[in-house]
């Protein structure tokens, strides 16, 4: 049975052009970078020159803004501990209710520690009220951190403008953005729109580099401090001996990413898109999580399945060979339902009924039909077992 890969919010395959570049500092050029000999200075030059990559992706700013770390996680911790280390006099942080939970955790654990932590709410189609942000900036706001985009719904959030009026209301506050659902999909561009960011985090996974390397831009003058302490890694910012074929992978995972995001924007879009209308006309009472925000990552589908498990049409769709997920894969396993949804407040006969399927570059047409093929069917099946369908008038009971 073909396997169709649809769960690429939670992580990538590995792209042959990024393994290829990788391979031989697995091998021959294995070297310490920091090591003296001459044989040192090719790993030693090859992070150099992923740095310049990034830093061009990223709209041509100096690499010596950029860090290599080891995962989208690491850098948010990094971005978030480093600034409360360097600014111990400001104490009030703000985030939002929909962050991963890298972030999320992180506002729950300052919280803990004295921190006055605004957790701001999402609406029903998961957007943020810039008004309401307004009003919680303050004099002592130290963090604004707010994510690019949600890796469960896909909604988009209007970073430039947020962090435009942070710098207004006091030049001051620290501005980060998860960034880790945005590359290759939005253009990041940190000279011109973004140019009020100062702390800017993502993954090598999610953008077809392996999993275990992440990167974190840290703007000069920012009040920021090292977190990871030891060696002089990394201009001295986040010790630990450099995973070199990690970030030559990651650089051209993220070259090729940031030349693929017209393509995401149009052909990868054009598949989602598709995809919603015609299983919104096959599935009775389907919703789409996040449809009627202004702006949702183009690859993105979050549906809300009144009456069933999410679980239940994973189990099926994965016998059918499809992988998808019923939230991030971080917090599946549990049996709470998503912060994200339920911040969202999607009604309980849906808040566990819902399903993300997430595209890349990678998939086509042919996945998009076996999809049609098969989960209309499954949600048919199950529902005939739930006890909060009506079988006979095909709609919710309640
Ligand atoms: N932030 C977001 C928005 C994510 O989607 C993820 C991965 N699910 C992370 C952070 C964490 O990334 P990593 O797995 O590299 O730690």
């Amino acid at each position: 049975m073909q396997t169709v890969y649809v769960d690429n919010n939670a992580t990538t395959a590995i792209a042959p052009e990024v393994l290829e570049v990788m391979q031989p500092y697995f091998t021959s050029e294995y070297y310490n970078p920091s090591s003296m000999y001459s044989a040192a200075r090719t790993p030693a030059l090859a992070i150099q020159a992923a740095r310049e990559t990034v830093a061009r992706c990223l709209g041509g700013i100096n690499p010596e803004q950029l860090l290599f770390t080891g995962s989208a996680t690491e850098s948010n911790n990094t971005a978030l501990f480093g600034t409360v280390l360097a600014n111990p006099a400001r104490r009030h942080i703000i985030t939002t209710a929909v962050e991963h939970p890298s972030v999320l955790e992180i506002g729950k654990e300052l919280a803990r520690r004295g921190h006055d932590v605004t957790f701001l709410p999402v609406d029903r189609n998961g957007e943020l009220s810039v008004d309401d942000y307004v009003r919680a900036l303050r004099s002592d706001t130290l963090i604004v951190s707010v994510m690019m985009a949600n890796n469960e719904t896909g909604v988009c959030y209007p970073i430039a403008q947020l962090a435009r009026l942070a710098k207004e209301t006091d030049a001051g506050i620290v501005v980060h953005s998860d960034a880790t659902q945005a590359i290759g999909k939005l253009p990041v561009d940190l000279e011109s729109d973004l140019q009020h960011v100062d702390l800017l985090s993502f993954s090598g996974h999610k953008i077809h580099a392996p999993k275990g390397v992440g990167v974190l831009f840290v703007r000069q003058g920012t009040p920021w401090r090292p977190f990871i302490l030891g060696g002089h890694q990394e201009l001295g910012r986040r010790a630990g001996t450099e995973n070199v074929p990690y970030i030559v992978g990651l650089a051209k995972a993220c070259e090729l990413a940031v030349a693929g995001v017209a393509d995401e924007q149009t052909r990868v879009r054009g598949l989602r898109d598709r995809l919603q209308a015609t299983l919104e006309e096959r599935i009775p009472a389907l919703e789409i999580n996040g449809k009627a925000a202004a702006l949702r990552l183009p690859n993105t589908l979050n549906l809300a399945v009144h009456g069933i498990e999410g679980e239940a049409i994973l189990y099926e769709l994965s016998r059918h060979g499809i992988c998808a997920s019923s939230g991030s894969a971080c917090t599946s396993g549990t049996l709470d339902p998503s912060h994200v949804l339920k911040a969202m407040q999607v009604p309980f006969t849906a808040i566990h009924g819902s399903v993300r399927i997430s595209l890349s570059r990678y998939n086509d047409e042919a996945d998009i039909e076996r999809i049609i093929e098969v989960l209309p069917a499954v949600v048919a099946r199950l529902r005939k077992l739930s006890p909060y369908w009506d079988g006979k008038r095909n709609c919710l009971k309640i």
